[in-house]
């Protein structure tokens, strides 16, 4: 027959052994965030799909559709049209059309591009009921997000740095 006191200090045992574990967990730093409300800051390296880079200067696209990008794009999923405006030497971008379903996020257009007119977006929000959906205009991509940082400079979620290392959960 098995003795009821030793279940009891097993038992207790036990529960000592949860609760310094559920203490120790109550008082280390958060790892998770209340999306969507807000969000993780991507580190440096993230690729979300490629966009266009804004001129500070003249706030327009930085593309002066050259090409490059469209021709080192090893899935052929970029479509670039530019013009030659009267009296200025370099082409100004049209259209921007990228298919992301066909994008390996190779980073062959971004290391292409002599004018570092496009990047890798810190986007990671993306879905969609239909692949329609990622046939991206980076040109209107681009306008609608300088008209709404314009137009909401606060709307955005503050990015919070992700956890580093040492404040990990224990192994
Ligand atoms: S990252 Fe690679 S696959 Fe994607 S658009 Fe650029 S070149 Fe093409
Ligand atoms: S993004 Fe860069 S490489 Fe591509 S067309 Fe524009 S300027 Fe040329």
């Amino acid at each position: 027959m098995k003795n009821p006191l030793k279940e009891v200090a097993t038992g207790l045992g036990s529960l000592f052994i949860g609760m310094r574990l559920t203490l120790d967990q109550f008082f280390r730093k958060d790892v998770t965030v209340q999306y969507p409300h807000q969000s993780l800051e991507m580190p440096p390296r993230f690729r979300g799909h490629i966009e266009l880079v804004l001129d500070e200067e003249t706030g327009k696209a930085a593309c002066i559709a050259c090409k490059l990008c469209e021709k080192a794009c090893p899935s052929d999923c970029i479509a670039v049209e530019g013009v030659k405006p009267e009296g200025r030497g370099k082409k100004v971008v049209t259209e921007y059309k990228l298919d992301f379903t066909r994008c390996s996020l190779c980073a062959a257009c971004v290391e292409a591009c002599k004018s570092e007119a496009i990047r890798f977006s810190k986007e990671y929000n993306l879905a969609g009921r239909n692949k329609e959906e990622f046939f991206m205009d980076l040109l209107k991509r681009l306008e609608d997000k300088s008209k709404k940082e314009a137009s909401q400079p606060d709307a955005a979620p503050t990015p919070i740095p992700p956890a580093t290392a040492t404040e990990e959960a224990p192994p």
